[in-house]
């Protein structure tokens, strides 16, 4: 260890102290943690040895409120196991900002609401449309849960409506043996997925794609709708004026979020 070791961190005990007070079951995580100070970085950021790294200059700006927060946010990265589950998913550098913003947005989602008093701007799930109360995604553990909750099988049908190669992907671990995929959501122009032909071939797993519907489909769902049997608030999320029409054709190509814009002139 340097010289400067964890008690130089100025405001820990007081931002320690309002943290184990706030969410006295992260105690042990809070007091368990190394923190040590690293003047320059800039940042707080943790590894998975357990140990915090914070510069102090920037603590030192921070109420203990703020840092017990982020001593908060930090912990809660260790308990969620989030380095471990990115090498499990095979997070490449590149994508690292990306996971990063997500395991930030799934903590805070849950710790803002519970008084988490964050420096900055804390990232949401809304900022990244995304939904709340969600878990940041995790195909391992989705799969394992699907498993857990049809006895082992998987299941019968898939229908994929995300529209991403990674999702197809997945698809097919989330299918039972003899059971069908529906890619329904059709991804970028130009990808290309992987697919386990073992597993295709021996599972007899049936791959079928839809694309579009019969006008009597189009009646049939404006029926629905028009009887009230789902509201259209149900997947008409955002509204927007006829001069944002672009912006909004950028938006929904970009796969961020909401379902469908009502343009209104
Ligand atoms: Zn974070």
């Amino acid at each position: 260890m340097s010289s400067h070791a964890g008690g130089e961190v100025p405001g820990l005990a007081a931002g320690r102290l309002w943290a184990a007070s706030h969410f006295p079951y992260l105690a042990s995580g809070l007091f368990g943690a190394q923190v040590l100070a690293k003047p320059g970085i800039a940042t707080v950021a943790v590894d998975e040895g357990w140990r915090l790294h914070a510069d102090p200059e920037l603590t030192a700006a921070w109420t203990p409120a703020q840092l017990g927060s982020v001593l908060v946010h930090h912990v809660s990265h260790l308990l969620r196991a989030h380095g471990e589950r990115a090498v499990a998913a095979g997070i490449i550098p590149d994508d690292a900002r990306t996971w990063i913003r997500g395991a930030d947005a799934e903590i805070n989602d849950d710790l803002v609401p519970a008084g988490l008093e964050l420096p900055g701007h804390p990232v949401l799930p809304g900022h990244l449309g995304a939904d709340e109360g969600l878990l940041m995604g995790n195909h391992a553990s989705l799969a394992t849960e699907l498993k857990s909750r049809t006895a082992g099988r998987g299941a019968d049908m898939v229908i994929e409506a995300i529209g991403h190669p990674e999702a197809w992907e997945l698809a097919t671990q989330l299918v039972r043996r003899g059971g069908t995929i529906n890619f329904f959501g059709g991804c970028p122009s130009g990808t290309k997925v992987g697919l386990d032909t073992g597993l295709l071939h021996y599972s007899e797993i049936t791959c079928k794609a839809s694309f579009h519907h019969t006008p009597a489909h189009i009646r049939k769902a404006l029926d629905i709708v028009g009887n009230g049997d789902i509201s259209a608030k149900d997947f008409v999320n955002r509204e927007e004026p006829l001069t944002n029409l672009l912006e909004v054709m950028r938006h929904l190509m970009s796969h961020n979020g909401h379902l469908k814009t009502a343009i209104v002139p």
